[in-house]
């Protein structure tokens, strides 16, 4: 059938610098022709180091950054070609849950207004129902009803994490974009609200796109993983194949950083040498190169292209002049 979301082609650019006249401006290209689609129910992680441009990709599938060029179909609708009214309607679909729990919430609103603002504007059922509504999240995500009352400040960083997942579920999305929802929080609180994203996308039959900076957040709760390095996916591929067999070298030096938990199976780390190079004026050919191992005079001439290296097409995705 047709999938939840397919994204074609999508790129986003920005012009920096102050210079009025745009061709003294240097060019950004944060998000370069990326490609995927996603089943209903499903979980895409994608992972790369800061600057990958991951979290853009994540604002344009809301549009809450304008792409430069591509399409992003939910349920076969092109977003970026929609209207602001259209747009606005289709805003109850798509969700997100942001990085920092605490710049996202109103500092004056009381968690029931929090909660209650997108039902209200949704015009979602009878007040009534909206109560209902807001008291069923509320337990769904583990917060006690007594504290509807209170303000955001007045909580810790993983308790605002659920205000703002419950936020998000609220509307009951069609999809939910999660940029990195535990990075900013105390790693000992970081399982614990994982482990409510991972029961709520069972029990609620969820699909997410599921950012993050690191491939061992993402291990457990997404059903394909895209890695990407500066603008562009490198390597895709269901989780299982993608922890067990990585292809693409950045892939391989992301997964050796992963502890492992087999003392006779000590693991080999491999070292990145050298710094993300800048998405200003980033390497001829194959972006990773300048830290690449196995750098070839090739890579530095033409761009590998994202495709599938095995008999089995669409399943695992490579980037790479040298994997075959
Ligand atoms: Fe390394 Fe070349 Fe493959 Fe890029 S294309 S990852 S530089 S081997
Ligand atoms: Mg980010």
């Amino acid at each position: 059938g047709t999938p939840l979301l397919q994204v074609n082609h999508l790129s986003k650019h920005f012009l920096i610098g102050k210079s009025l006249l745009k061709r003294n401006r240097a060019q950004l290209n944060a998000v370069n022709d990326v490609s995927f689609t996603l089943q209903k129910g499903k979980t895409l992680g994608i992972v790369g180091e800061s600057g990958c441009g991951k979290s853009t990709l994540g604002r344009c599938l809301l549009r809450l950054v304008e792409p430069s060029s591509g399409e992003v179909l939910i349920d076969g609708k092109d977003l970026t070609a929609m209207s602001a009214k259209t747009l606005t309607a289709m805003r109850k679909d798509i969700q997100i849950i942001f990085q920092d729990p605490y710049a996202s919430l109103s500092p004056r609103m009381t968690i029931h207004d929090i909660l209650r603002e997108p039902l209200d504007t949704h015009h979602i059922g009878t007040v009534q129902e909206r109560e209902e509504k807001i008291a069923q999240i509320m337990q769904e995500v583990g917060l006690r009803p007594q504290i509807l009352t209170r303000y955001p400040h007045e909580f810790s960083g993983g308790q605002r994490q659920r205000i703002g997942i419950a936020r998000a579920l609220v509307l009951e999305p069609k999809l939910i974009i999660a940029d990195e929802p535990v990075s900013a929080l105390d790693v000992s609180v970081q399982a614990q609200v994982l482990n409510l994203i991972s029961d709520l996308k069972n029990k609620r039959a969820l699909s997410f796109v599921f950012i993050a900076h690191d491939l061992a957040v993402v291990q457990h709760i997404c059903d394909e993983v895209a890695v990407m390095y500066l603008g562009h996916i490198v390597e895709q591929a269901n989780s299982d194949e993608l922890y067990r067999n990585p292809k693409h070298p950045y892939t391989q030096s992301l997964l050796s950083a992963i502890p492992v938990p087999n003392p006779h199976q000590p693991s080999q780390a491999i070292i990145l040498t050298g710094d993300v190079p800048s998405p200003i004026n980033p390497p001829s050919g194959c972006a990773f190169r300048t830290r690449c191992r196995f750098a070839q005079p090739i890579c530095a001439q033409s761009l590998p292209q994202l495709t599938s290296k095995t008999e089995t097409p669409d399943t695992h995705k490579i980037a790479c002049h040298l994997v075959e």
